[in-house]
């Protein structure tokens, strides 16, 4: 079997696909400087193949080899997993097969690259989810669209063949060209430049020494904290010399101007740490106007993360059943395949109300009463809470 060989098949709204089983095993090599150096490596375990089905209503499940349902919710034991944790990490793939096709002689696996495409995926979920509540948490919208349009880019190992980069968001290359243009030319003499803006229409008046500043990486007359910042300063140029044509690029460009401006200029976005910023942020400045903003453009970040992660699966017409049916390259794309066809108008993902308990469980919006991702969970919970009633009327 190799690699092309797993592939949906669509019968009756089902889509199925087919991975090998895998192993793990940490190895010590020496570095060409002599120090010891720790290298995972995840092999295919013979022959042995993990089977999944996916429906509209159960998203993607394990089955087995018969097609009878296992496991119903493999995409909320996925984001449930605590990342950090490299066991359990590792295990889940042992169980369920790893992200990528893997060398038959073994696939080298960067953990911590592995660790950061878990935190996208789960990202992606999570503002799915955010973007559904009935209030919305601005805050964690906008931490949860930063990170995945600002987070590092990291490539994992799959096959000689097939390796995997999370998406970087055309904005990147946006700012950085109209960075280069800008450092030709000659700073303005003027009291003012004015911008079209279209958060703050109609337009925006940019100091120009403070502008000067920013796009010479200098304090001459301007000085606060990141004000040197590279992200801040292209941001700015890019700004500033609207010639953008995409207008979402630019809704996106005056979003992060104007935040960075106003409300403090971001040093970092981590999915653990949050946003991390030079100074102590001002979110008194995070106004009606720019929270407006921040969800039209969590939309398009995710709408592209979710694109990007979809799109090497093909249509591929069955010849022997005549009928339509998907191939996926991979469980990665399949994952993301189930989070393309979740309905965020009337199904989330949930954290189990037990605070020991991490899982995330798929259920329908409508139904604001469950809470618990299962009976023991609910069960532990009230025994728990019944204990603290009983201690307090002691
Ligand atoms: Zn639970």
């Amino acid at each position: 079997m190799t690699e092309l060989d797993n592939f949906f098949n669509l019968s009756n709204d089902y889509f199925s696909l087919s991975c090998k089983k895998c192993t793990f095993r940490i190895e010590e090599t020496l570095k060409t400087n002599g120090q010891p150096h720790k290298i995972l490596t995840v092999y295919p375990v013979n022959n042995e193949i993990i089977n999944y089905a996916f429906s509209g209503s159960q998203g993607l499940c394990l089955t087995t080899p018969h097609g009878s349902l296992q496991n119903k919710n493999v995409l909320g034991s996925l984001i449930s997993l605590p990342a950090t944790n490299v066991k359990k990490v590792l295990g889940f793939f042992e169980e369920h097969g790893y992200l990528l096709p893997i060398s038959p002689e073994g696939t080298e696996i960067d953990i911590a690259a592995l660790v950061e495409v878990l935190n996208r995926i789960k990202a992606t979920v999570l503002l799915m989810t955010a973007l559904e509540k009935p209030s919305l948490d601005y805050k964690q919208i906008l931490h949860l669209t930063l990170y995945l349009l600002l987070g590092t880019q990291v490539t994992l190992n799959g096959t000689a063949r097939i390796t995997y980069s999370t998406y970087r968001h055309p904005f990147h290359d946006g700012i950085r060209n109209q960075a280069a243009i800008d450092s030709l030319q000659q700073s303005s003499e003027t009291e003012s430049i004015t911008v079209k803006d279209m958060i703050y229409a109609p337009s925006y008046e940019l100091n120009p020494d403070e502008y000067d500043d920013i796009s010479n990486g200098e304090t001459f007359t301007y000085d606060y904290p990141g004000i040197n910042d590279t992200l801040y300063r292209q941001v700015t140029i890019a700004y500033k010399n609207n010639n953008i044509q995409s207008r979402n690029l630019r809704l996106m460009i005056e979003f992060l101007f104007h935040y960075m401006h106003s409300v403090g200029v971001i040093k970092a976005v981590t999915f653990e740490g949050g946003i991390e910023y030079y100074g102590s942020p001002d979110f008194s400045k995070f106004d009606s106007q720019l929270k407006k903003v921040a969800v039209l453009i969590a939309r398009l970040v995710l709408s592209g993360e979710i694109n990007h992660n979809t799109r090497s699966i093909k249509p591929f017409y069955n010849p022997n059943s005549l009928e339509p049916s998907w191939k996926a390259p991979s469980l990665l794309s399949a994952l993301y395949f189930s989070i393309f066809y979740m309905k965020p108008g009337s199904e989330i993902y949930r954290k189990c109300a037990n605070p020991s308990c991490h899982k995330y469980f798929l259920v329908k919006t409508s139904n604001s009463r469950k809470k618990y991702c299962c009976d023991n969970c609910r069960n532990a919970n009230n025994q728990r809470s019944h204990r603290i009633k009983v201690q307090k009327s002691k």
